[in-house]
């Protein structure tokens, strides 16, 4: 197929939902470690890795070759039968949770359906029904993992499901309660306490929360934050789900796992993405008694399918074995200083923020007013993609850059992204500013 068929078979066969960024979509036809390739065979540096999935790099060697041998030996069972990768996956992922303490995992294909499972199994281990969730939070899409996500954007389909809330987010850069930190002595946090008590019965079953709230806009609350949160959800007998899904696999530098920045203990823990490195993948790992809770029939037929078992474990080994998490702070850093001395020169970005290999940059009309740009943000990822750059868009005002690369990227793949956001940023500034006063005749 040409690029242009697989533009106009898009368009008349797929559900216009599935939508592309940019004004023409970009076809990729191959990838290899932080570069991708266009029908056209321009290469790209990627800095948003399929959307916070290529932790390990495109088309990882290793990770490959272990899926392909997989893939000769056996393919496919179900869970009706037990398995050697299925098991050699969950050992693993119970060696390396919060505190050693969830050792039990139940194994789908999405972030979504993992956070399915973490809700059902609040929901039987507590035998409550009410979750509260974060606003400008994302959880998935389908019914359940829509109505608990904080974005109206992202709710689909009429009324959402009974039985979910949403409290304050630490969104500091746009207080919620027009307060500043640390002087707010974390106020979102502590008002969740009369949130339970004056729009829930009181009794709850869970608390689902992203540490770092990934579509919302990489929002990245302050350290206390979660402790105070989790003081008040064991108050009301909820259990804790962290959702992992963009931040584990030491995304957020140094730790295996977001929360683990903050000192809360999880009840249960939900992953996709990373993990797979584009196999998909989902994990729901719990508290031994909590995972119990979850009996009778449920089922995923491909849940820990042998192949995306192997992908995941080979997955996890090389982050472990190439000491990825450090190299996610280190690096993670650097760019970070970039991102601010870029920040200095451009008065168009508001707010830099995020952890480790986690970064964004908010846009706004001016820093006064912090009127969100989504226009500029568009213009700036088209600009990227013509400085042969990818980068993520989100946040709920859509004026969010993300910045994702593989977790094993070096400095001088920061050097080059820094030229070409920078570049970027320039043609878009450049584009903005008013045009320069003429002079008044003497
Ligand atoms: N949780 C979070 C934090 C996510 O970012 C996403 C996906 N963007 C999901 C859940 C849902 O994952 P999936 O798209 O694999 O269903």
């Amino acid at each position: 197929m040409t690029k242009q068929e697989i533009i106009l078979a898009s368009q008349r066969y797929l559900f216009p939902s599935v939508f592309h960024y940019f004004q023409e979509p970009l076809v990729i036809e191959r990838a290899k470690d932080q570069f991708v390739w266009d029908a056209d065979g321009n290469q790209y540096l990627d800095f948003f890795g399929g959307i916070v999935t290529i932790s390990v790099g495109h088309c990882n060697e290793t990770v490959n070759q272990k899926v392909t041998q997989q893939m000769a030996k056996l393919q496919h069972v179900s869970t009706v039968f037990a398995n050697e990768p299925q098991v050699a996956l969950a050992e693993r992922v119970a060696g390396l949770t919060p505190g050693g303490k969830l050792t039990k995992s139940f194994f789908t294909n999405s972030g979504t359906e993992a956070n399915e499972t973490a809700i059902l199994a609040a929901r039987c281990y507590t035998g409550a029904h009410e979750v509260v969730a974060l606003r400008h939070s994302y959880h998935g899409r389908s019914a359940l993992a829509m109505s608990a996500s904080g974005q109206a954007a992202w709710r689909l389909g009429g009324a959402p499901a009974a039985g979910f809330t949403h409290a304050l987010s630490a969104y500091c850069y746009r207080c919620p309660l027009g307060a500043t930190y640390p002087s707010c002595n974390v106020r979102c946090a502590t008002d969740l306490e009369e949130m339970i008590r004056t729009s829930t019965s009181g009794r709850l079953a869970a608390f689902i929360a992203e540490p770092i709230q990934g579509i919302g806009g990489f929002i990245t609350p302050p350290k206390e934050y979660f402790e105070i949160v989790h003081g008040i959800v064991k108050k009301f007998g909820g259990l804790f789900i962290s959702d992992e899904v963009q931040t584990g696999w030491g995304r957020t530098g140094g730790k295996w796992f977001g929360i683990e920045h903050y000192g809360v203990q999880p009840d249960i823990l939900t992953s996709a993405k990373g993990l797979g490195n584009g196999t998909p993948v989902g994990l729901t790992v719990a508290r031994p008694e909590i995972a119990d809770a979850l009996k009778g029939a449920t089922i995923s037929t491909f849940g820990g399918n042998p192949v995306t078992a192997t992908a995941a474990k080979a997955v996890i080994d090389f982050i472990d074995d190439h000491k990825l998490m450090i190299n996610a702070a280190e690096t993670g850093a650097y760019l970070r200083s970039h991102l601010d001395e870029l920040k200095a020169k451009h008065p168009i970005i508001g707010d830099v923020r995020g952890m480790g290999l986690m970064q964004a940059l908010e846009l706004v009309e001016d820093r006064d007013s912090k009127t969100p740009a989504p226009e500029a943000t568009a213009a700036l990822m088209e600009a990227a993609r013509e400085n042969r750059l990818l980068i993520g868009k989100g946040g709920t005002y859509g004026n969010v850059i993300r910045i994702t690369p593989p977790l094993n990227i070096s400095k001088q793949d920061v050097d080059d992204f820094v030229l070409r956001l920078g570049a970027s940023l320039e043609q878009v500034s450049r584009t903005r500013q008013p045009a320069a006063a003429v002079p008044a005749p003497r």
